[in-house]
């Protein structure tokens, strides 16, 4: 049998338009022939399961093979095979028309290779590396005789019989000359660890020597022969197939070890299993991140039937959860389209709204079941709860009774539960609830210690979240305010109606005030004289809290606030009136002396902050000295 024919498809030659499309991707051409060998194998086990297949199923192991001296790439396959009748139907009708399609639909489009690099060309696919494609078959039914199809991509084919001698097929590529870099053993290994690392048949490329015990020798010691294995590619049933009930942890940190070779163990993980109204499956780790600069984005892998499609998951993910690992495999993504379109369907949105449910249901749990341990991993976890809270709506609504505050004495609260602690005592005279915080523990300390001195808990807010955090839930909590510890003198922080009495009249008051601004020199620096405990420091410099947010919002680029990136840092220096030290300043003989003391005052002030630098530390080094001796 010999026969010659036209493709019927209305697009002449789509080859080249293709080719120009894929340039950066050739290298799918392989996961495409071997999911479809995967593909036939699989049809013929499901044909054996229901009895229309009744021969022997054997050894169903997929090959990849290549020769650099003949230039050629092969895919063998012991799957259901396809008669000559089979290959004219679904090679040339299917493959071809499918291509055509493509290349109609997506020819015009400015964005076809975004498009196209996700598209799965199926078998036509081979084009793009090889000037020829030869497709040996012998199928699985009864008498079947083997074929041969060739074709070198364009719309003409020959078709004639073939020696074959086992079920399966063989597509042989004959790879063009500016595809040679394939013909190459760790390229091609490379290919199939990347993308055919779990797909569910054995996947054999080349073999290797091992040594094995071979009897003894004359003298009783042990011998070795060395024997050819096959080396197996990937692994076919991964963990994420598996019944959650049937692993144990070791099972899963071995499989993440087996990802992400050189990372700390996983905190936990989120099996998941959804096959209604979508398909999913998969496992998603929450790693141990030591800072927030080590946290990396596309370290989910995509799957889509165990076929390694992409490890781009934004849009499929929710932000929040995009530095979480692992895997999720799902027919139902469309891979196939561009990533507008990804964005708006609703299969998408619904996976992601699912997996956004399962953490937040996950997380739930684990905060219900065992408290204390859920504490343990909260400095770990609290960067994606906290993103999540701020980003996710949904996700705030459950979040809200898991998401803890911690507190200076490293005690952890819900949201609920802190309101409660701090009601009785950190209440000011409008009803405000005030919550402070630090971001900055050392730095911060003096005020921290003003804060206890009137007992008023401090939370640790400190991570690069924390800002966006607070200004986000701020408004969500009742009539609450959150300050930050040094944003003001601590009476004024929490503002009571007890007003502590100055012991100053209004004209020492003015005239403290007007030898402060005199030592100060510097307009940025407001000075009030204010009526503090004399416990209190003599001079205390804050920012209002306004000021700050608005600063660290100009700092990351938030919209509207960029006008206050160029504005200098303005603080407020509050003069304790009821320190001894002012007393001592009014008392001074002359002018000099009372702006020099009254710097000195100042300067610890800045220096209690960490903001005295450079010549004015050396100036009050100096002065300091003097006063000392
Ligand atoms: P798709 O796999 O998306 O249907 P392809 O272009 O990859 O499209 O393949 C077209 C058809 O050719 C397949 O549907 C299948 O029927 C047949 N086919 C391709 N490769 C094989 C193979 N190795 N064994 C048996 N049939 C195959």
């Amino acid at each position: 049998m010999k026969e010659k024919g036209s493709i019927s498809i209305h697009t002449e030659n789509i080859f080249p338009i293709i080719k120009k499309f894929l340039y950066s991707d050739h290298e799918i051409f392989l996961r495409e022939l071997v999911s479809n060998a995967v593909d036939a194998t699989q049809k013929l086990k499901k044909l054996a399961s229901i009895g229309e297949y009744t021969g022997e199923i054997g050894d169903t192991k997929i090959e990849v093979s290549f020769d650099k001296k003949k230039s050629t790439i092969t895919v063998s396959d012991k799957g259901i095979g396809m008669t000559g009748e089979e290959m004219k139907k679904y090679i040339n009708q299917i493959a071809f028309s499918g291509a055509a399609e493509f290349v109609e639909k997506f020819k015009d489009k400015g964005d076809a290779k975004d498009i196209i690099g996700k598209f799965g060309l199926g078998f036509y696919s081979a084009f793009m590396v090889a000037d020829n494609v030869e497709i040996v078959s012998l199928s699985y039914q009864e008498g079947a005789e083997a074929a041969k199809w060739e074709c070198d991509g364009s719309t003409e084919f020959e078709l004639s019989s073939a020696k074959k001698e086992g079920r399966g097929t063989d597509v042989i590529l004959h790879v063009n000359k500016d595809s040679e870099e394939f013909l190459d053993e760790y390229r091609l290994k490379g290919i199939l660890e990347k993308y055919c690392k779990f797909l569910p048949v054995e996947i054999k490329f080349g073999t290797k020597e091992e040594s094995e015990p071979d009897g003894e020798d004359a003298e009783g010691k042990p011998k070795t022969k060395s024997v050819t294995v096959d080396r197996i590619i990937n692994n076919p049933s991964p963990l994420w197939m598996k019944a959650p009930k049937d692993l144990t942890d070791e099972d899963y940190i071995k499989f993440y070890k087996e990802l992400y070779p050189f990372s700390e163990d996983p905190l936990f993980w989120i099996h998941l299993n959804v096959d209604y109204p979508f398909n999913l499956t998969g496992i998603l780790y929450f790693p141990k991140v030591k800072n927030d600069f080590e946290l990396q984005k596309n370290k989910i892998q995509l799957y889509s039937r165990q076929v390694f499609i992409t490890d781009e998951v934004k849009d499929v993910v929710p932000d929040f959860l995009m530095m979480l690992h692992g895997i999720l495999d799902s027919p139902d993504i469309p891979l196939n389209v561009s990533r507008s379109y990804l964005q708006s369907d609703s299969n998408v949105k619904k996976i992601s709204a699912h997996i956004t449910k399962k953490v937040a249901d996950k997380l739930q749990d684990m905060f219900k079941k065992d408290r204390k341990e859920f504490e343990k991993k909260w400095d770990d976890i609290s960067i994606f709860v906290k993103y999540g809270m701020i980003s996710d709506e949904k996700f705030y609504e459950k979040a809200k009774d898991f998401g803890l505050l911690k507190n200076t004495e490293n005690e952890y609260f819900t949201l609920d539960e802190y309101k409660e602690k701090v009601k009785p005592n950190q209440t000011d005279k409008d009803s405000q609830l005030v919550y402070l915080y630090t971001s900055d523990r050392g730095k911060q300390d003096s005020f921290i210690q003003s804060a206890k001195d009137k007992v008023y808990d401090v939370l640790v807010l400190d991570s690069a979240i924390d800002s966006h955090f607070i200004s986000n839930i701020e408004p969500k909590l009742e009539k609450t305010q959150v300050k930050r510890v040094d944003s003001d003198t601590v009476d004024k922080l929490i503002a009571k109606d007890e007003a502590m009495p100055s012991v100053l009249s209004k004209e020492e008051e003015e005239q403290v005030k007007s030898i402060f601004e005199k030592a100060i020199n510097n307009t940025n620096m407001t000075v009030a004289v204010e009526s503090l405990s004399p416990s209190e420091l003599p001079v205390i410099v804050t920012m209002s809290e306004w000021m700050r947010r608005m600063k660290d919002m100009a700092r990351t680029g938030g919209g509207g606030y960029a006008f206050m990136g160029n504005m200098p840092d303005s603080y407020n220096v509050a003069v304790n009136a009821n320190h001894g030290i002012v007393q001592k300043i009014i008392k001074a003989e002359g002018e000099d002396q009372k702006v020099k003391l009254a710097k000195q005052a100042y300067d610890l002030a800045l220096l209690s902050q960490n903001l005295l630098t450079g010549a004015e530390l050396t100036s009050f080094i100096k002065r300091s000295v003097e006063l000392v001796s």
